[in-house]
C-alpha cells in the first residue's frame, strides 16, 4: 500500500486520525501526517475507511506492485 496524504488540500480535521490512529497522526500544525513506520498503511483494514472519511479528499491509497 501506498498513502499520499496532499497536505495543500488537508485543512486538519483530523478524521484520518480518529479513523485509523495506528496510521495517521496529526502534527503540531495540525495537518495530518503519517505515523513513522507506518508509510506503507501497516495493513490497517481502517486505511480506505481514514481515506474515505477526509472529507476534502486529501488521501489517496493505492496498491503497490510488491
Ligand atoms: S481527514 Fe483529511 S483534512 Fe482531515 S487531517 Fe486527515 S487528511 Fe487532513
Amino acid at each position: 500500500m501506498r498513502i499520499e496524504i496532499d497536505r495543500d488540500v488537508c485543512i486538519g480535521a483530523g478524521q484520518c486520525a480518529l479513523t485509523a490512529p495506528e496510521v495517521f497522526t496529526q502534527d503540531d500544525d495540525g495537518y495530518s501526517t503519517l505515523l513513522p513506520g507506518r508509510e506503507d498503511g501497516h495493513g490497517s483494514p481502517l486505511l480506505r475507511e481514514a481515506a474515505r472519511a477526509c472529507p476534502v479528499s486529501a488521501i489517496t491509497v493505492s496498491e503497490t506492485a510488491s
